[in-house]
């Protein structure tokens, strides 16, 4: 039984940057400014500080990543409150927290949520025209391994 997830043309978008790609995570956020103030923004505590200064705009800060920011915005996509994660992680560099890291890009895949890691991948998502319409994203089914039977 499949489900679906349903977008509406207002996405709420969660965008995470490693400290080495803050950097990069602001300039293309000031670069598409304009397309950005049609949606909801929320971001992990100090990317969303640097945004907010960017972009002249509210932005909803979580907590910073290291601090249980990624796990917020990950339980967010798992109740369905997020649809778009712009996440530029550092492939150059171990972070004290790799674990949320990766929980967090394994638990929006298993959600079907739209992910962008790096910035041409994040122009080809905001500039795609279901940017500006209501969009149904399908949800796996899991009704099997939700109804699995557990063996003693
Ligand atoms: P930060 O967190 O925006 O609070 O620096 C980013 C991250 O997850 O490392």
């Amino acid at each position: 039984m499949l489900q679906n997830r349903s977008f509406s043309a207002r996405k709420r978008i969660a965008m995470v940057a490693h400290d080495k790609k803050k950097k990069e995570m602001v300039e293309w956020a000031e670069v598409n400014k304009v397309i950005l103030a049609r949606h909801e923004l929320l971001a992990t505590g100090t990317t969303g500080r640097l945004l907010e200064d960017k972009l002249d705009r509210p932005v909803k800060k979580l907590l910073s990543g290291p601090l249980g920011g990624d796990q917020q915005i990950g339980a967010m996509i798992a109740d369905g409150a997020i649809d778009i994660l712009i996440f530029f992680w550092d492939p150059m560099e171990a972070q004290p927290h790799d674990s949320d890291v990766k929980a967090l890009l394994r638990v929006a895949i298993a959600w079907n949520c739209v992910v962008a890691c790096d910035p041409a991948t994040a122009d080809f998502v905001i500039s795609s025209p279901l940017m500006t319409g209501a969009y149904e994203a399908v949800i796996p089914d899991y009704s099997g391994y939700l109804t699995r039977q557990i063996k003693d």
